[in-house]
């Protein structure tokens, strides 16, 4: 009997409408016939308001306590926050498609659903494959720094022909396993979306005239020199996160640097661009083959390995400077010839 009240089914929602009005209708009747003399006609049309107002609110009534309980259930599944005690619960609106409804909601929220698992998935192979790169940079520099301390331990160390320039190369793998470290430090901080830009108007041709400073002595080595393009003699005032761009530029520079030929040229150039500026790092080195240019801002991709390696580079350089550039929702790309060189170019908002 609470059952029907409490969680009716269907068809004990039909039956006991049928019943309930029947009974009533009875009812009614005889009093009506007992207690007034009313024409037969008269009689039929009250019982037949009567009948139809009954079962409708009596429908009524059920309909929206059957639904309503099933839908309530639904909406608790789907809808996760809890409600506070002043919050409404959705209701059944008697002239709303209330299944319809809920059909679209519920589909909603299965997309959401797939949406969110896709991303835990993506998430989950981008960190199995990142950690994979890690262990694979990493082991490198600690065989190589293992080998040559093992070989002094087993009697190199008193071999005056080999034990400094190993000593120099285990301490240049460590120099290595820093950089790299480093790098993956600021990769971490960047990929995991919290970077606060402290925004500031500055004039980007005296950050890359600090920058070319700062990289001199690696240009003096392979007899590089740094300028600016012809017409950059017009100082730029651009809107950025200075320490975060004098990154970018270091990196672009000491790329030029790294890939560039002996007795090479870096030139940085800088364009007026309505709304921004342009920056441009180009250099007469190695290049890159264009099958080569779509990744070389991915993680750890290089086009040449060992020379990469032979300069100390761990591979995350651009990408963290995509990263960086990103972030300040600008854009970077590159253009590049095999052996005539490579242009680097970004954005900035000017100020
Ligand atoms: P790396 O530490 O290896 O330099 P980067 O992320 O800075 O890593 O660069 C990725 C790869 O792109 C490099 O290994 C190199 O092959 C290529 N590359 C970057 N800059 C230049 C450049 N100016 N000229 C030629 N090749 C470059």
């Amino acid at each position: 009997m609470f059952n029907i009240l409490k969680n009716p089914t269907p068809r004990q929602i039909a039956l006991a409408s049928a019943g309930f009005i029947s009974l009533m209708a009875l009812v009614f009747h005889f009093a009506v016939s007992r207690l007034l003399d009313l024409p037969v006609l008269v009689e039929a049309v009250i019982l037949g308001v009567f009948i139809l107002t009954g079962a409708y609110l009596i429908n009524l009534f059920y309909l929206k306590k059957y639904i309503y309980r099933k839908v309530k259930v639904i909406y608790k599944t789907i809808h996760r926050h809890k409600r506070s005690p002043d919050e409404k619960a959705p209701g059944v609106e008697a002239d709303q498609n209330i299944i319809e409804e809920v059909e679209r909601e519920v589909n909603e929220w299965a997309d959401q659903q797939q949406q969110q698992l896709d991303r835990y998935r993506a998430w989950a192979e981008y960190r199995r494959k990142f950690v994979g790169d890690i262990s694979h940079e990493l082991k490198t520099p600690i065989f190589t720094i293992q080998g040559y301390l093992h070989t002094l331990l087993d009697g190199g160390l008193y071999d005056d022909k080999v034990n400094m320039t190993f000593l120099k190369k285990a301490a240049k793998n460590v120099d290595r396993l820093y950089t790299i470290v480093e790098d993956l430090s600021a990769i971490a901080r960047l990929e995991a979306g919290n970077l606060v830009l402290e925004m500031q108007a500055f004039d980007i041709k005296e950050l890359t005239e600090e920058v070319f400073e700062d990289l001199e002595m690696k240009a003096r080595d392979k007899k590089i020199s740094l300028e600016f393009k012809e017409g950059a003699s017009q100082n730029y005032k651009v809107l950025a996160d200075r320490e975060y761009i004098r990154q970018v530029l270091t990196n672009l520079v000491h790329n030029s640097i790294k890939y560039g030929n002996v007795n090479g040229l870096t030139k940085v150039g800088f364009y007026d661009m309505d709304k921004n500026i342009l920056i441009e790092v180009a250099d007469n080195g190695i290049g890159i083959p264009n099958h080569h240019l779509l990744h070389v801002f991915d993680r750890f991709y290089r086009v040449d390995k060992s020379r990469s390696r032979a300069q100390g580079g761990s591979g995350l350089g651009l990408s963290i400077v995509k990263h960086i550039v990103e972030a300040h929702k600008q854009t970077i790309n590159v253009r590049s010839t095999p052996n005539v060189g490579s242009t680097f170019g970004f954005t900035l908002e000017k100020a």
